[in-house]
């Protein structure tokens, strides 16, 4: 067993600072990080520092040492909340959910990868086949899913674009069996030349996960089509649009089981209906054209994306299940998702990414709080009442039908004509100037920091994000010509023909608008939302201590930005208010029965509660605690450290 930590790390739980400020939270957070101390608990949830070097505390000895232990038994870790969330799932049959959340660069993708390894190892002692492949599956598409969606942006070398919650199936026995992948796409990355050995992996990955020679082939003649699609490039000629780069053209032909004619009317004509019924072809303007070609390059890539999701989802499904024959069927979901992002500059993608912290915030109120005061109602325990910030009036801000900045912004996409960035704006204030968490400069002309035509401000938990409307509603539309779509639908090759099921539709039959980008995100965070609602959470914040990617540099406002705009001081405040740990009459006894004499090696009290509350006494405990029906309830986990020691002394 790992050794319990000494004082001279600082507190192992920020709900044992002395008060809590933000001076005390900075000042253990940065001691410990110092002492190369990355986690820190808040009750249950773990923070995160990024060490930025290798950590020696990932191997077979730290996996041993958790495994099957209770939280506070060791040092805060990841394992420690996996193996949580894991007994949760098996000793209760329920499913659980671990949400990482954190700025790019602070440490999500490595601490799910943990998460992973760490379950793939407590799982399947007897090392069954079935089960191995199953595990290595869902290793592996973790590989493939990087070098898919994955690149080097300043922030982070390695960044994620998408972000990523992924169900594992177990059986009665606690084995995993399956699972489920769900990405939520936001920025449709471009794809860079990967070095030679990470090719080599990715390839083997998909075999390993199962793709065909030929959807392996498919795969890379996508890639090498995008990226040729880059060499042509379009010039005016008398009244046309005419393309330099015909053998990039027949190139991409070739890859894609199409004709050269065929890609070339695509990239420089859209076919209309015309208000008679007729079906014209109208010429490109150049800009039209470049515009065309940048959107045909990100939608192949986006569309590979989601079809590698949906091709490794149906691999790894859990297939042949009888919950008669065999029990029910668990799940442990973990969620990779970017956290708030306040810019210099901030754009649609922060809107939405913003959007969906709003929601993952709004759920972690509900079910922290809620779910709290269910089981105290439970244990006959009284509730008092915690006074926080409910953030429900901002998610309306953004969400409602009709009146919310995403309902005004598809309108705005919409409505036919030319509708700026500008007049939508202008709609937005209108329409929400009464309220309490939105401005611009046009409802408060003496802030001039934003500009009449360009920003609107959202007053969001975790501060204030000033966005510019600039290219908010091109982002939000989508604006891929349907050209593009038949011209892929009517490859000879089947898998591309696959990827768009869409293109299938003549333009006569082209009548309903797809859902616009933000449309789409919401709806697919409320599923989220929802899935994420019905199980039970762990979380994990992760931070960035700097921006130079440096293991030893502490960078005070950065981290202290950070903490606050995870609600972190909130998070330690709702925990002090309550009982910050519990735990059933029995298990308690029998891990603390040793520490005192009416209780070792066995008592003879009437029942195990009495012997609980024995200890409890001997240890001068008593306004520290509340005695539920079943299970004992600690105030401070300072009671938890004590009795551990001790533990340990004897
Ligand atoms: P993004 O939102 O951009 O995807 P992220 O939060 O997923 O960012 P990671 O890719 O997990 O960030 O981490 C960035 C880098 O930090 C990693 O490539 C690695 O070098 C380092 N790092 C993160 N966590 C650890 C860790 N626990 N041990 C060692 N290095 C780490
Ligand atoms: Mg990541």
């Amino acid at each position: 067993m790992a050794e319990l930590e000494g004082l001279e790390f600082g507190k192992s739980d920020f709900v044992l600072l002395d008060e809590v400020t933000m001076e005390q939270f900075m000042e253990n957070l940065k001691l410990r990080f110092g002492k190369g101390r990355i986690y820190t608990y808040i009750g249950e949830v773990v923070v995160s520092v990024n060490p930025y070097r290798q950590m020696d505390i990932y191997g077979k000895d730290s996996i041993e040492a958790y495994r099957g232990r209770e939280l506070h038994e060791n040092p805060p870790h990841l394992y420690a909340v996996s193996d949580a969330a894991y007994k949760d799932m098996k000793r209760r049959a329920k499913d659980t959910c671990i949400v990482i959340s954190g700025e790019s660069g602070a440490g999500k993708t490595e601490a799910s990868k943990y998460i992973m390894q760490y379950i793939a190892a407590i799982t399947d002692p007897s090392q069954r086949t079935e089960v191995e492949s199953v595990k290595n599956v869902l290793l592996k598409s973790n590989c493939v899913l990087e070098a898919f969606g994955n690149a080097k942006t300043n922030r982070n070398d390695n960044s994620s674009r998408f972000g990523k919650y992924m169900d594992i199936n177990f059986n009665f026995n606690g084995d995993p069996t399956g699972g489920h992948i769900n990405n939520y796409l936001l920025e449709k990355v471009r794809t860079s030349y990967k070095d030679r050995s990470n090719h080599k992996a990715v390839m083997s990955a998909l075999e390993v996960i199962g793709f065909s020679t030929e959807e392996i082939n498919s795969v890379y003649q996508v890639l090498a089509s995008i990226l040729l699609l880059g060499n042509i490039e379009f010039e005016r000629n008398g009244e046309s649009v005419q393309i330099i780069g015909l053998e990039a053209v027949t190139h991409i032909a070739e890859l894609t089981a199409t004709d050269p004619e065929s890609i070339c009317k695509s990239l420089l004509y859209r076919t209309v209906a015309t208000g008679g019924g007729d079906v014209i072809k109208k010429g490109h303007t150049k800009e039209d054209a470049w515009f065309g070609r940048d959107a045909f390059a990100k939608a192949l890539y986006e569309r590979l994306f989601g079809w590698i999701v949906s091709r490794i989802n149906s691999i790894i499904e859990v297939k042949d299940y009888n919950p008669l024959l065999h029990g029910k069927n668990t799940v442990i979901g973990v969620l990779d998702i970017y956290g708030f992002e306040i810019f210099d500059n901030n754009s649609f993608e922060q809107f939405c990414i913003n959007y969906c912290n709003e929601k993952l915030q709004q759920l972690f109120i509900e079910l922290i709080l809620l779910q709290e005061q269910r089981e105290y109602q439970r244990e006959g325990i009284t509730w008092q009442h915690i006074d926080y910030f409910n953030n429900n009036i901002i998610v309306d801000l953004m969400e409602q039908p009709h009146k919310g900045i995403i309902s005004i912004l598809d309108e705005a996409c919409l409505t036919v004509g030319r509708v700026t960035d500008t007049v939508c704006l202008e709609s937005m204030n209108t329409k929400l100037s009464q309220h309490p968490h939105y401005t611009s400069r046009k409802l408060n002309p003496t802030d001039k920091s934003m500009d009449f035509q360009k920003h609107f401000r959202v007053r969001h938990y975790a501060g204030d994000v000033t966005y510019s409307v600039e290219g908010f509603l091109d982002k939000n539309k989508d604006l891929l010509f349907q050209d593009f779509k038949r011209l892929m639908y009517n490859s000879a090759n089947p898998v591309l023909k696959d990827m768009w099921p869409d293109g299938k539709l003549s333009i006569t039959e082209v009548t309903k608008r797809p859902l616009t980008a933000a449309s789409l995100f919401k709806n697919s965070i409320v599923a989220l939302v929802d899935k994420l609602g019905c199980k039970e959470p762990y979380y994990v914040r992760c931070i960035k201590p700097n921006e130079m990617k440096s293991s030893v540099l502490f960078d005070d406002a950065r981290c202290q930005h950070q903490v606050a705009y995870l609600g972190l001081l909130e998070n330690v405040m709702v925990r002090r208010a309550g009982f910050a740990y519990r735990q059933p009459y029995a298990r308690f006894l029998q891990r603390y029965k040793m520490t005192c004499e009416y209780t070792w090696p066995n008592h003879l009290m009437a029942s195990d509660r009495d012997a609980v509350e024995a200890i409890v006494n001997q240890h001068g405990f008593q306004d520290d605690v509340a005695y539920g029906l079943t299970k004992l309830f600690v105030r401070a986990p300072q009671c938890l450290f004590t009795l551990e020691q001790e533990r340990a002394d004897l």
